[in-house]
């Protein structure tokens, strides 16, 4: 079994990370990152304010199931350790063990420090509303989640399932008329009602970048048919950006 180094404040060898705690994932990675960007690609130890403040604010982060109780979880040793894997994908120097995740996130993420920063902050905003806890960050699959990240993903689905403002966008398209798919246009499939309703999702249509304020207004709703909702989610997961509802129209229209 390797030994895992530790070094007090001021220790000049980097240290691995403790074993058993899991792998890093699209959220944690860009807290990191924009801890990295905001000093300038300046990494300093496990002894720095920013660094402590950045491991306490990932143990708090609802993405990890009960991983927190171990001591070594995203401990400032870690974080600092993570920096240094971030500066080797920025910079092509050093001995860091870099993941394909770090270099996937430093490829969608790395010039663009301002839509880090949003991100971040509605990150923070999310969990503080506790508009995503342990729970729904928890019930988003893999291959569901979007580039921003799980609790940002959460967020968004959280949203658009509540059942109050679905009925209200519900309500209000019957009564205007406008029951149908707001990208492939497909009305009600049953006469119905209960079951023609049961055939259309609300889609959050706001970018996850400018989430940062709480509730959810019919304005914000797109209203589309369960294979467009899904054909949108999948392809923000496998293009790895938001795509609004007249992007996915025109890749409907025109299949590549
Ligand atoms: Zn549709
Ligand atoms: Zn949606």
């Amino acid at each position: 079994m390797t030994q895992i180094k530790r070094k007090g404040a001021g220790g000049a060898m980097a240290v691995t990370q403790g074993h058993g705690n899991p792998k890093w994932t699209r959220d944690e990675t860009l807290l990191a990152l924009n801890l990295y960007q905001r000093l300038r690609g300046q990494v300093p130890g496990s002894n720095d304010s920013e660094v402590i403040a950045l491991s306490q604010r990932l143990r708090a982060l609802p993405v990890h199931q009960g991983a927190a109780k171990r001591d070594s979880f995203r401990n400032p040793d870690g974080v600092a350790f993570k920096l240094q894997n971030i500066r080797q994908v920025a910079t092509g120097r050093g001995l860091g063990n870099v993941s394909a995740l770090d270099k996937a996130i430093w490829q969608e993420f790395g010039e663009r420090p301002e839509l880090v920063q949003r991100l971040v902050d509605a990150i923070g905003a999310a969990v503080e509303r506790g508009e995503a806890d342990e729970m729904n960050v928890a019930a988003i699959d893999d291959d569901e989640v979007f580039a921003e990240g799980r609790v940002l993903t959460a967020l968004h689905r959280t949203r658009e399932r509540n059942r109050k403002v679905r009925g209200l966008l519900l309500d209000e398209r019957q009564q205007t008329g406008t029951l149908h798919c707001d990208c492939c246009g497909a009305g009600p499939k049953a006469s119905n009602l209960e079951l023609a309703l049961a055939g259309f999702e609300a889609h959050h249509v706001t970018p996850l970048a400018e989430s940062t304020s709480g509730g959810t207004r019919l304005t914000d709703l797109a209203l589309l048919c369960a294979t467009c909702h899904r054909l949108i989610h999948r392809a923000m997961h496998v293009h790895k950006r938001w795509i609004g509802v007249a992007e996915l129209k025109a890749f409907i229209e025109s299949p590549a």
